[in-house]
């Protein structure tokens, strides 16, 4: 069956003006897994007492704009050699991981709006963000492992769970022999990334704030912590924290945050990928310049990706 129940577009979440589909796992990775046509069993029909629901990878498809699919597209072309690179087990660079983040917002996001579709609401809620609103929005991780003698196949690992269904903020993605593990949440790593972050956060029920969170009482932490966070998984290869500070329009507000006067912050600047020369690209683009930020966790125990063997 086909996903088009509803005429949301899955990037942008407005009445898409064409009959545009968006596979939400992108054609390309269903034919490097396997037969792009095969048929797999994903979720459960809550209309009809949760009877398991089968369908086509490649019907797996969510309405979008034409606009919007063709924007997107670009993020699937430079993402695809970057996933085939990773299945060599080569090195990719930074900026590289930081796209990989990037396509991981988007298809977890897509992942959860599909569902939320195919499954008719079982949590009776009305999704207020879309793909584009929550890529490079908010604190992320990736965690990659290797895994030996895997058949070629896709798995989608959490992301057919009641609580993936109220908050897509964690899912597994197996691609053949290697599993992405991918969280992204408010402040999830900032605190252990040396970012200011809040120490309480609220949910706001009722009223006219309902649903939004009230940040308070930020604290900034003078160093980076190890670990980074308390995650308790199992070793990775290749293990990346990037904290995303809370957006801003004002390119002169360098933390993003309520109550942060300081201009420049050379202490968290140099914290970002960009460095010492932070300053000057500050000026032109203070929130690119801080958005991307990446740590690595360099403890002992964990190893770069290319130093593995590689396969013939
Ligand atoms: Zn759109």
């Amino acid at each position: 069956m086909a996903i088009v129940q509803s005429r949301s577009c899955v990037f942008c979440g407005k009445k898409p003006n064409g009959k545009t589909r968006e596979h939400v796992l992108p054609y390309w990775l269903l034919e490097l897994t396997g037969d792009p046509t095969r048929v797999v069993t994903l979720g459960q029909d809550f209309s009809k007492e949760k009877k398991p629901i089968r369908y086509s990878w490649s019907n797996y498809v969510a309405p979008a704009c034409d606009a919007c699919n063709n924007k997107y597209s670009k993020l699937e072309s430079n993402i695809k050699p970057k996933v085939e690179a990773l299945l060599r087990r080569e090195a990719l660079s930074v900026g590289d991981y930081v796209e990989l983040l990037d396509w991981l917002d988007k298809v977890r996001v897509g992942i959860w709006l599909v569902r939320h579709l195919i499954e008719k609401h079982p949590s009776k809620i009305s999704p207020n963000f879309h793909i584009e609103s929550r890529i490079a929005q908010k604190d992320r991780m990736v965690a990659i492992y290797v895994l030996d003698a895997h058949p070629k196949g896709i798995n989608l690992l959490g992301a057919d769970s009641m609580i993936f269904n109220d908050m897509p903020s964690c899912f597994g993605l197996r691609i053949n022999e290697m599993l992405l593990l991918n969280i992204s949440s408010d402040f999830f790593c900032s605190a252990g990334c040396g970012f200011p972050f809040p120490a309480t956060m609220k949910l706001q029920i009722g009223g006219s704030n309902s649903g939004k969170m009230v940040l308070q009482n930020f604290q900034y932490p003078t160093d980076t912590m190890h670990p980074i966070t308390k995650l308790r998984l199992f070793k990775p290869v290749v293990w990346l924290y990037q904290p995303i500070p809370w957006p801003s329009t004002d390119l002169n507000f360098q933390g993003g945050f309520l109550g942060h006067v300081n201009k420049f912050d050379s202490r968290l600047a140099s914290l970002v990928l960009e460095g010492a020369n932070a300053r000057e690209r500050c000026s032109d683009n203070s929130r690119a310049a801080l958005r991307h930020t990446v740590h690595f966790q360099t403890s002992s125990n964990l190893m770069k990706l290319s130093a593995l063997p590689r396969r013939s």
